[in-house]
């Protein structure tokens, strides 16, 4: 069995950003060379999200909007984490509802997506360097 792993690496000017990640986990994958086997994205870092959807901006603002209203970003007060000094208890909890990794599946080489599914880096305190660790096994 064949594997590699590597880093993907962002820096958000916003606060919240959602990127379609989709083409780097597929260099990651021609790199490796592996035909038939599995991919893991997941993000490592408590305030940011792996997750796989559609790529259409109006769906992407409704995902803002929605956890906006989940777990605002203000009043920093309503968050019992933010008395650590931190202002992100809103992008810990968002973090949780959009999830922490997906696994897909390897076929011909090339990632083997549902209709319209993209992979996403979902950022809920950007503004500084972050990282998605992609690991693929297979032969
Ligand atoms: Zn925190």
């Amino acid at each position: 069995m064949k594997s590699l792993r590597e880093e993907l690496w962002f820096s958000t000017n916003t606060r919240r950003a959602y990127i379609n990640i989709s083409g780097k986990v597929q260099e990651v994958i021609d790199k490796s060379g592996i035909k038939e086997g599995l991919c893991l994205v997941n993000a490592m870092h408590i305030t940011a999200s792996v997750y796989i959807n559609d790529d259409e901006p109006g769906l992407i603002k409704d995902y803002d909007d929605w956890l906006e209203k989940l777990a605002p970003h203000e009043p920093l007060s309503l968050y019992r984490h933010n008395n650590t000094g931190e202002d992100n208890g809103d992008a810990h909890h968002k973090r949780q509802i959009m999830g922490r990794e997906v696994v897909v599946a390897i076929t011909k080489g090339k990632l083997d997506f549902g209709p319209w599914e993209q992979i996403f880096y979902g950022e809920f305190d950007g503004r500084r360097r972050k990282r998605v660790l992609v690991k693929v096994i297979g032969e």
